[in-house]
C-alpha cells in the first residue's frame, strides 16, 4: 500500500495567487469591459536584454553544432559563470569565495525551498513574518513545523519574527532558541530592508546559537541606499552561519528562462547528534550533485552575459525604470495620506490599508473601484494583516493610470 507524506495534508488548500487569480476572474467576468491593472505578481514585465539574447542564440548555435555540442554539464554550474559571479558580485565588494562555494541552478525557489532537506528533522525554523511563503512551506512539506492553526495562520512549531510599521520592519530576536533562520533581504514582501548593524545582530545570534541563516538576496541589485548591504559576507562573521541564495528572474529578467546561484561557505556547519560539526557545502554538493543534473548551458552562457560591460549597463537601464514605477507607486500612495513602505531599494511597495479596511477587503476595494489587482499582506503571514503589496514590475503607463485610479477611491 502506497503511503502518502501526511505533511502536504497539512498545507492551507488555496495558494495565495491561485484565491487572487479566482476572484480576478469572477470580477472580469462580471465586469468584461474593465481594464484591470496587475500590481500584484512578482514577475517582470521588460523582456530580456540584448546582451542576454545574443549570448543565448550563439549558445544555441554551438549547442546545433557537433563540433561544439556539449551534454550533461557540471551539476554546480560551469565555471565560466561562477567565477564572473565570484568576482563581479563578491570580489568587488571584497569577499573571497572558491569555487566550489558557489553553485548555480535553475532558480532560487528551488534552492530556497530544497536546502532544509539537509538538517535534521527537530530543528526549530524561525521566518520573518510576513515572508516568502517557500520557506514555510517547503519545511512543512517536510513535517518540521507541526500542524497548521487555521484560526491564526499559524504553524505551531514555527517561531515567527513580525516584521510591521510598529518594529520599523526589523525582527527582533526570538524569545526561544532557534537553529535555522530565513531571513530576505532587500524584503519580499515588504521592499525594507537591514543596515548592516542590524544584519550583523543575527550573524552573533547564529555564531552564538550555532544556527544557520538561510539568506535569501534575490533582489540585491534592487538597493539604492549606500550603507545596505547586499550580500550577508559583508557582515563580518557571516561566512561562518549563512548561506545566500541569488537568482537572475528579477535582475535580468530570467523569470522564464531560469538561472539562479547559492553560495554555501565551506566554513558553514550543522551538527550531528554527537556533537560532531558537518561542512554544509559538501552536503549540498552531494545532494545536488544527486538531484539535479545542471542548469542549461545556453542559460548559462545568458547569465554571463549579463556580466559585461554592456550586460551591465543593459540590466541597469531596466532595473532603473522599474524603480522609477516604485517611486511613482510611493508618492501617489502617499498623497493619499496612507503610510507606505519600501519601494526605494527594492521592486515592493508595502501600504498600510486605510482604517476600516483589512488587507483583503482593500484588495477588493481597489478591484472593484480602481481596477487594479495588488497582493493581500495577510496572504504571506499574519502579521502582514492590514497591509497591501504593490509591485513596480509593470509597465510605465499601467503603473501611472492605476495610480491615478487609486488616488481618486474614497476611503
Ligand atoms: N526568493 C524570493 C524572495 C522571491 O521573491 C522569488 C521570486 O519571486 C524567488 C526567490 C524565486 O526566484 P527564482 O525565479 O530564481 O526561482
Amino acid at each position: 500500500m502506497a503511503r502518502l507524506n501526511e505533511n502536504y495534508l497539512k498545507l492551507p488548500g488555496s495558494y495565495l495567487f491561485a484565491e487572487i487569480a479566482k476572484r480576478v476572474a469572477v470580477f472580469k467576468s462580471e465586469n468584461p469591459h474593465a481594464d484591470v491593472i496587475s500590481l500584484g505578481i512578482g514577475d517582470v514585465t521588460k523582456p530580456l536584454v540584448l546582451s542576454v539574447v545574443e549570448a543565448i542564440r550563439k549558445a544555441a548555435d554551438e549547442m546545433g553544432n557537433e563540433k561544439t555540442f556539449r551534454g550533461y554539464g557540471p551539476e554546480q554550474g560551469y565555471d565560466f559563470l561562477a567565477e564572473k559571479i565570484i568576482r563581479h558580485d563578491y570580489n568587488s565588494r571584497g569577499i573571497e569565495l572558491s569555487r566550489d562555494e558557489v553553485f548555480i541552478s535553475d532558480g532560487a525557489k528551488s534552492d530556497t525551498a530544497n536546502f532544509q532537506e539537509i538538517f535534521g528533522q527537530d530543528n526549530t525554523v524561525a521566518v520573518t513574518d510576513p515572508v516568502y511563503p517557500v520557506y514555510v512551506d517547503s519545511n512543512a512539506m517536510a513535517g518540521r513545523l507541526g500542524d497548521y492553526d487555521s484560526s491564526t495562520g499559524k504553524w505551531t512549531n514555527l517561531v515567527y519574527l513580525p516584521c510591521t510599521a510598529d518594529n520599523g520592519f526589523v525582527p527582533a530576536l526570538p524569545d526561544k532558541k532557534v537553529d535555522i533562520i530565513y531571513l530576505c533581504y532587500p524584503n519580499n514582501p515588504t521592499g525594507t530592508v537591514l543596515t548592516k548593524e542590524q544584519l550583523k545582530v543575527w550573524v552573533d545570534y547564529a555564531r552564538e546559537n550555532k544556527a544557520v541563516i538561510l539568506f535569501d538576496a534575490a533582489y540585491e541589485a534592487y538597493v539604492t541606499e549606500k550603507d545596505i548591504p547586499h550580500s550577508i559576507y559583508e557582515v563580518e562573521g557571516a561566512k561562518d552561519v549563512a548561506v545566500e541564495f541569488r537568482s537572475f528572474s528579477k535582475i535580468a529578467a530570467f523569470t522564464g528562462t531560469r538561472c539562479a546561484y547559492t553560495v554555501v561557505p565551506k566554513s558553514v556547519v550543522a551538527y550531528t547528534q554527537k556533537g560532531e560539526a558537518v561542512s554544509l557545502n559538501k552536503l549540498w554538493n552531494r545532494r545536488q550533485t544527486t538531484k539535479f543534473n545542471g542548469t542549461p548551458y545556453i542559460v548559462q552562457r545568458g547569465a554571463e552575459a549579463v556580466y559585461s560591460e554592456e550586460g551591465q549597463k543593459q540590466i541597469r537601464e531596466v532595473i532603473s525604470y522599474y524603480m522609477e514605477n516604485a517611486k511613482i507607486i510611493r508618492s501617489g500612495i502617499e498623497s493619499l495620506g496612507l503610510s507606505v513602505y519600501g519601494g526605494i531599494n527594492a521592486p515592493y511597495i508595502w501600504l498600510k490599508t486605510p482604517a476600516g479596511y483589512d488587507s483583503w477587503q482593500f484588495f477588493d476595494k481597489l478591484l472593484k473601484e480602481a481596477f487594479v489587482v495588488g497582493t493581500p499582506g495577510v496572504g504571506f503571514g499574519p502579521s502582514g494583516q492590514g497591509y497591501l503589496r504593490l509591485t513596480a514590475f509593470g509597465s510605465r503607463e499601467n503603473t501611472e493610470k492605476a495610480i491615478e485610479r487609486i488616488k481618486n477611491l474614497k476611503f
